[in-house]
């Protein structure tokens, strides 16, 4: 084990020069020491007030559909689960809620859904075209899983910004064991494409994944770099009951926030979300000081956000979307911060 002597100036170099080895990110990735943890994340603060300066973006989501056709082996709303009741919002319904979100002053929509291809690219297009014609400076997200390239180019040209689609493990054979079906091929070739059309691409993976090992998360790390991603969502593995996976351990929320830091220190430009899964195990002060910039919060009504449980979470919704807007606002001064 490395140490401390050693580490600072790993920390440093990899700040100055946005490049690190798998070696490095792994010593980074085990080290306890409080000392070079500490210095880590002011380092990864840094970089992200010298980008952002105390800006943090706050994004709307709506989970329009939870119906899917994947069995992905970590998620609660996998095509086996046969507890959860699915629902599908038309497309009329999803305009409502965004133009609720936007008249509430969130400046991006998300529209994220299980692999439901009951949408058909005209579908959703509808709706990206209803989003811009409604505010055209409002910013649309997709993130809607693998579909062809022909609908991706299609919803850009309706106006779509962004995709999120992430690649969840870069380990080929673990992607494999834990998408049935899938390859992580297919996935980054989606990334490729939508990256060539010109979308902001962002992408991510979990932490504490079954047969993760520390390796692998700094390979996840570099993978980022090298799709040239503007978003990435790094967030803990949550077992969730109706799951492959419901006896498996969680993610650790502590080496979740590393990740997120030496992420910041290589992709300073990156936008780096303090995930939901990482805010429901209560780390949302911890992830903003290790280097996120951006927090989503659910346009979603409560009685469907409980069905579009990827994750065993509380949903209890006492506010309006304008009052939790307002709280978050506030919470975010007390921290210093503005939201935006
Ligand atoms: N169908 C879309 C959206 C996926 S859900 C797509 O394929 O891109 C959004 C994200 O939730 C996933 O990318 C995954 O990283 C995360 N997720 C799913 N199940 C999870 C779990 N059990 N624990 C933590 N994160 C999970």
């Amino acid at each position: 084990m490395p140490r401390e002597s050693e580490l600072l100036p790993i920390i440093d170099k990899l700040a100055a020069t946005c490049q690190g080895t798998v070696k490095e990110i792994v010593s980074l990735l085990v080290c306890e020491d409080e000392t070079v943890l500490n210095y880590l994340f002011a380092k990864a603060l840094s970089v992200k007030k010298a980008v952002f300066g105390q800006n943090i973006y706050i994004r709307a989501i709506i989970e329009f559909s939870n119906v899917c056709h994947c069995c992905c082996c970590y998620c609660g709303i996998n095509r086996g689960n046969q507890t959860v009741s699915r629902y599908r919002m038309v497309p009329d319904e999803i305009l409502g809620l965004a133009y609720e979100a936007i008249d509430a002053g969130y400046g991006t929509i998300v529209l994220q859904s299980g692999e439901d291809m009951y949408y058909t690219k005209e579908m959703l297009g509808e709706v990206i075209r209803g989003i811009k014609a409604y505010d055209k400076r409002v910013a649309v997200t997709l993130s809607v899983g693998e579909r062809a390239y022909e609908d991706y180019a299609y919803w850009r040209a309706c106006g779509a910004d962004r995709y999120l689609i992430k690649h969840e493990t870069a380990n080929a054979a673990l992607y494999q064991r834990l998408h049935p079906g899938h390859r992580l091929a297919s996935r980054l070739d989606c990334q490729r494409q939508l990256w060539a059309l010109g979308y902001e691409l962002g992408s991510g993976f979990m932490v504490g994944l079954p047969g993760q090992t520390i390796e692998m998360l700094a390979v996840d790390i570099l993978l980022l770099q090298k799709m040239q991603v503007s978003m990435a969502g790094i967030g803990p593995f949550i077992p969730h009951p109706e799951t492959a996976l419901a006896g498996a351990a969680k993610g650790d929320t502590g080496l979740t926030n590393k990740a997120l830091g030496i992420t910041r220190l290589l992709l300073p430009h990156a936008h780096l979300p303090a995930t939901t899964a990482l805010t429901v195990q209560g780390g949302r002060a911890e992830a903003l000081a290790a280097g996120a910039d951006v927090i989503m919060q659910k346009a979603t009504p409560a009685a469907k956000q409980q069905l579009y449980e990827i994750y065993p979470r509380l949903v209890k919704e006492e506010y309006s979307l304008k009052e939790k807007r307002q709280l978050l606002l506030e919470q975010l001064e007390s921290l210093g911060y503005i939201g935006v």
